[in-house]
């Protein structure tokens, strides 16, 4: 991108001022973070990619008061939204996936846990401010940026395979439901071209903000996360895009 204002440059915590060169300490105030998630706007659209803003797609407000990040984003989690989402919508469709995912996150967070959001047909969405800390691995959110994928890329049986296999009788018979539905040949879709084309604008975009080092799917966080718990999220076919974009960009798998 020839006509970017920003240059990349590595710095140990993110910044919203372009050109600032790696070494310099400036510490980063709450104001200049509303200037970085506003700079994560702007060099998204100049790449051709219009942000959906929470105020654009209907966001409800936080239930409580959300805990700021400590700005120390290293790490990308690649989600996807699971069992009940297709790609068969248009960009209104999308909207109500957006709210969807929210209304459940709300259940047992303050928000959607998430904070990017990229549907089939290449919207990127603004799930969490990207100013506080997300919810999307359980137990361990620290310098984690959490991204979804707005359709299902699991196979039927890989929630058995990743996550209840490992678990006691009462985890699965508690899981009972979830284990049903899992079992059943449910459609899985692959992710389409003009996904993975937002997608790696999108991390290629944080990447000029934030010292990221490691990507990689929920299921390899969850392992590493306290619990050590297993995850289907976000399907055999979620890793093959986790594969694909930590080559593309260089970054490592999760690791302690
Ligand atoms: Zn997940």
């Amino acid at each position: 991108m020839s006509d970017y204002q920003y240059t990349p440059e590595h710095w140990s915590q993110g910044d919203p001022v372009a050109n600032y060169k790696a070494g310099q300490i400036v510490a980063v105030t709450v104001n200049d973070r509303a200037a970085t998630r506003q700079a994560i706007i702007t060099v998204l659209k100049k790449s051709g990619y219009t942000l959906v803003e929470r105020s654009s797609w209907g966001a409800k407000p936080p239930r409580d008061t959300l805990t700021p990040s400590n700005w120390d984003y290293s790490d990308v989690v690649i989600h996807h939204a699971g069992h009940s989402y297709s790609c068969a919508v248009n960009e209104q469709g999308a909207i109500e996936q957006m709210k969807k995912a929210q209304e459940y996150d709300m259940h047992g967070f303050y928000d959607i846990g998430y904070h990017y959001a990229v549907s089939c047909n290449g919207e990127i969405f603004e799930a969490r401010d990207v100013r506080f800390v997300g919810s999307h691995v359980m137990g361990d959110n620290t310098g984690k940026l959490g991204i979804v994928l707005l359709e299902n890329l699991a196979e039927a049986g890989e929630a058995w395979q990743q996550e209840y296999s490992r678990k006691s009788l009462w985890e699965k018979l508690k899981g009972t439901l979830d284990i049903g539905r899992d079992a059943v040949a449910f459609d899985h879709e692959m992710p389409t071209k003009a996904q993975l084309d937002a997608l790696t604008t999108l991390i290629k975009t944080l990447k000029e903000f934030f010292n990221l080092k490691a990507l990689g799917g929920h299921r390899e966080y969850q392992l590493l996360a306290p619990g050590h718990e297993g995850r289907a999220c976000p399907g055999k076919y979620g890793m093959q895009v986790v594969t694909q974009m930590r080559s593309a960009f260089g970054l490592a798998a999760p690791s302690k």
